[in-house]
């Protein structure tokens, strides 16, 4: 297998961990004889440092070309001034609109050696494993008007606008419905039905879906009950799917069940092309350069990237097995302690993460 992989390390602890992530995938790579090409652009904010945008026409013409696509994070305070033009962040939308990766799959699995990380019970959280499916490429994220005026009054006046097609909320739910095929059988349609017509609208379209699924379990949930049942009884959840911003918000949610941020990987996908693939959290500013951060969501994205863009279902699983191992043994980055343990550094954990691949 011959594979083009355009690499985005992006910003703070993002070089870091994709930097780690490559060295799993280049093993996994060279032990299957596979051979995969990797390609280092700039996007974010060092992007804005060196060609005043964050994501040049260029680079993105290599994204769309690739084979795969794999980013750290981008942002930090050096580019957070809320009145700039540019900002790192558009980078990311720009990125997931080009290459039309519209489904955005999250993982939330509660790996057993993690269970006291969390903050919450034992009881609750064991054996949670739930996918969730998030509109990535519409929504408040995309939508125009988003403008900013002042009004003859005087008054600043924001807005940002909330629209959703039916064959936006058909594709991902479609999405959501085959990949429940594949698990436990129930998909969990997140919306805020009560109140706005686009969820309504989601409602209606998921539905209409779930009538192509004969053998799968299609509830709806307003998405502040979710949110409250992903703390008190997470277990019920197999998929869910649901819109840009209810998703980002539930995911980082969600990071409390599998104990920290630095644990939980994405992958991107649309119809056809290149798939996207990437830790869920963000660059990390508070941490960056200490060479402490937690690569295991970089290499579980990964193992996404191997699965789902390249077909190496084995070679994915294996990384998933190593990780887990790694863990088992103790092995704990400064984001994953509880008393009493020592932190390796991320460079010790991905070595440990080598070790038991081999
Ligand atoms: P963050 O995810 O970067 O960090 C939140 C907390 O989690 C921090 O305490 C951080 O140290 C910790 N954390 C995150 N990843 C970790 C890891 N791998 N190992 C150990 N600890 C980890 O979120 P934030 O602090 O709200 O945002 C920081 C910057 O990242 C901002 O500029 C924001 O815009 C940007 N951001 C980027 C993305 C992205 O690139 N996809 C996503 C979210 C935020």
């Amino acid at each position: 297998m011959n594979a083009k992989i355009i690499l985005l390390p992006g910003d703070g602890i993002g070089p870091e961990v994709v930097a780690e992530a490559v060295r799993v995938l280049s093993a996994v790579a060279t032990h299957g004889g596979h051979n995969l090409k990797f390609t280092e652009r700039l996007m974010g904010g060092c992007s804005i440092d060196r060609y005043g945008v964050a994501l040049t026409d260029e680079v993105l013409a290599d994204c769309q070309a690739s084979d795969a696509v794999f980013l750290g994070a981008v942002g930090g305070p050096k580019w957070d001034d809320p009145q700039a033009k540019v900002r790192p962040e558009q980078g990311l939308l720009a990125l997931r609109k080009g290459l039309k990766v519209f489904a955005n799959l999250r993982p939330v699995k509660v790996r057993s050696p993690l269970i006291d990380v969390s903050p919450l019970k034992r009881n609750r959280i064991e054996g949670v494993d739930i996918l969730v499916v998030r509109e990535l490429t519409g929504g408040l994220y995309f939508a125009q008007p988003k403008e900013r005026s002042i009004t003859p009054e005087g008054y600043e006046r924001a807005v940002d606008t909330l629209e959703y097609y039916d064959y936006e909320v058909r594709r991902v739910a479609d999405i959501a419905f085959r990949l429940a095929s594949d698990r436990r059988k129930k998909v969990t349609s997140v919306d805020k039905a009560n109140i706005l017509e686009s969820s309504r609208l989601w409602r209606q379209v998921t539905t209409a879906v779930a009538a192509d699924y004969p053998g799968i379990t299609l509830e709806h949930l307003l998405v502040d009950t979710a949110s409250m049942r992903l703390l008190i009884a997470p277990r019920q959840f197999d998929v869910i799917v649901t819109d840009n911003m209810f998703g980002d918000i539930l995911t980082d949610e969600a990071a409390v069940l599998a104990g920290s941020m630095g644990m939980l990987p994405s992958a991107s996908l649309g119809a056809s092309g290149p798939g996207l693939y990437e830790p869920i959290h963000g660059s990390a500013p508070d941490i960056a350069g200490k060479g402490i951060a937690n690569p295991l969501a970089t290499i579980l994205s990964g193992a996404m990237l191997l699965r789902y863009s390249l077909k190496l279902n084995a070679e994915a699983e294996a990384i998933e097995r190593a990780v887990d191992r790694t863990l088992e043994k103790g092995f704990r980055t400064a984001d994953l302690l509880t008393a009493g343990e020592r932190a390796v550094s991320t460079r010790e954990m991905t070595e440990q993460v080598l070790h038991e691949l081999e």
